[in-house]
């Protein structure tokens, strides 16, 4: 990747952010501040909020090539979180209040998934076996099994996982 394209979009979410901002304040008449917004988010995942820091995280990978959605859904998403947690406080993640700053404030459908192409960021999976079939870690567990800092058994019949 660029760094001279990254930072563009960098400046485009940002730019985004503040714009959903302002049109939250200006529905609420209320000032929300403007998050602080970080491009390390990773995995699968395209952004997340944490709600008591004020933060957003966006994936950088998943953002390069999804700006459009990014901007359109991705942002306006996150920023219901925060409005969320500042508005009624802890509340269901996509619960109704969470759905209706979508629709009502963004005018978005209240999406909770993705349909981006996350091949890019899939993690890589190890096989394991049991006598229920082979079962899929994640290379963070995985490496827990290597180090002997972990074992992991079978959700079904309970029995100790050993690697394919
Ligand atoms: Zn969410
Ligand atoms: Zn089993």
């Amino acid at each position: 990747m660029q760094q001279g394209s990254l930072n563009l979009t960098m400046q485009d979410i940002r730019q985004r952010v503040q714009h959903c901002i302002n049109v939250a304040s200006v529905y609420f008449n209320h000032s929300f501040t403007m998050p602080e917004v970080k491009f390390n988010q990773r995995g699968k995942i395209a952004g997340s909020a944490r709600l008591q820091k004020n933060e957003l995280r966006f994936n950088p990978v998943l953002m390069k090539d999804n700006l459009e959605l990014f901007l359109s859904d991705v942002v306006p998403h996150e920023v219901c979180h925060l409005l969320a947690f500042t508005l009624y406080g802890r509340v269901k993640p996509h619960g109704r209040e969470w759905q209706q700053l979508m629709r009502e404030v963004f005018g978005r459908k209240p999406q909770t998934y993705h349909m981006m192409d996350v091949s890019k960021v899939a993690g890589q999976k190890f096989t394991y076996l049991c006598a229920c079939g082979p079962i899929q870690l994640s290379i963070r567990r995985h490496n827990k099994v290597v180090r002997k800092v972990q074992q992991y058994r079978c959700l079904k019949c309970g029995s100790q996982l050993i690697a394919a």
